[in-house]
């Protein structure tokens, strides 16, 4: 009796109450949101650290909220993965990436070497008509498949369950690249990485952060890139803020970086304007 009078007690507790409000305006906010669909895809350049060159684009979605203004994704990718609507949510996000990729390739002057990375939620890989989805938009949108970079975390490997790597094979047989994101934190075991086709190694920013903080986290950074190369994938930095950081990276001969130091994530009509000139130190 007593435990139920504490539960009747906290479901009049104000402060729960105005959550419980909160939680279902932002989910009705986010349905209609996947209807009218109000997002907007933001591009933040990736160089490669020893030209100076674009390599390619990294897609970062916004929610362009009709009062509260742009929100960022980490204010609601994981309230839309509890509440079911990541699926298509990330779906409309790769075909608007697809379309994308698409007017820039009719475009004779567009490097045909450019990627650009769409960040996959781990939550899809749950649906088993991924793959299908996705040739489908590509089938629709007539991209090359060689030029997408697929950003999924390790938590998509970490149970080595045999239909998710078969489906990251099914994606490495149309020539998608796969990137783990975020490397680092997800606590993945060395040898889980060596079974799945994965061709980059994105190193989360909270370790190129604190490189430069001391002796012990010094060797980190260089550690991963050494993983990388030793599995014969590329390593890319993230977060790169700093001249210093660009130049130990640089030194370490880590293949890729992005972060505020080349440029923010910008919106799509920036593109020309980066894509020909190379940044140089
Ligand atoms: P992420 O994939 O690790 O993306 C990198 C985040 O770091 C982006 O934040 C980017 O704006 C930010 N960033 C870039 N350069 C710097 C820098 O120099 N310094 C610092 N401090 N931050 C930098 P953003 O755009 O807020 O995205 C946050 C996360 O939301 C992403 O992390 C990704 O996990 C998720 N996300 C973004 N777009 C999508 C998407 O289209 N689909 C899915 N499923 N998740 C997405
Ligand atoms: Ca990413
Ligand atoms: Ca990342
Ligand atoms: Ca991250």
């Amino acid at each position: 009796a007593k435990s139920l009078g504490r539960a009747r007690y906290h479901l009049f507790d104000p402060d729960m109450h105005k959550q419980a409000i909160e939680l279902l305006d932002l989910e009705n906010d986010l349905r209609r949101a996947v209807e009218r669909q109000e997002f907007i895809i933001y591009y933040q350049p990736i160089v490669r650290l020893s030209t100076g060159k674009i390599a390619g684009f990294e897609a970062l979605v916004r929610w362009q909220h009709p009062t509260r203004g742009l929100i960022l994704p980490t204010d609601f990718i994981p309230a839309a993965e509890e509440m079911g609507l990541i699926y298509p949510i990330n779906t409309w996000i790769f075909k608007t990436v697809c379309q994308q990729l698409h007017i820039w390739q009719q475009d004779c002057r567009f490097p045909t070497n450019i990627t650009i990375s769409v960040n996959l939620s781990a939550r899809l890989f749950s649906n088993h008509n991924l793959i299908s989805i996705i040739d489908n938009i590509i089938y629709q949108t007539e991209v090359n498949p060689a030029n997408i970079e697929l950003e999924i975390t390790e938590s998509v490997i970490m149970e080595n369950n045999d239909t998710v790597k078969n489906m990251l094979q099914q994606l490495k047989q149309r020539n998608f690249k796969l990137v783990i994101d975020d490397f680092g934190t997800g606590y993945s075991s060395l040898s889980y990485l060596h079974s799945f086709p994965l061709n980059s190694l994105k190193i989360d920013k909270s370790f190129v952060k604190i490189m430069q903080e001391n002796q012990e986290n010094m060797g980190l950074v260089p550690a991963m890139i050494g993983i990388s190369h030793s599995m014969g994938m590329q390593a890319i930095a993230e977060g790169i803020e700093t001249p210093e950081q660009l130049a130990q990276l640089r030194s370490l001969n880590c293949d890729l970086g992005q972060g505020y130091f080349f440029s923010k994530p910008i919106q799509h009509e920036l593109i020309p304007q980066f894509l020909y000139t190379d940044f140089c130190w």
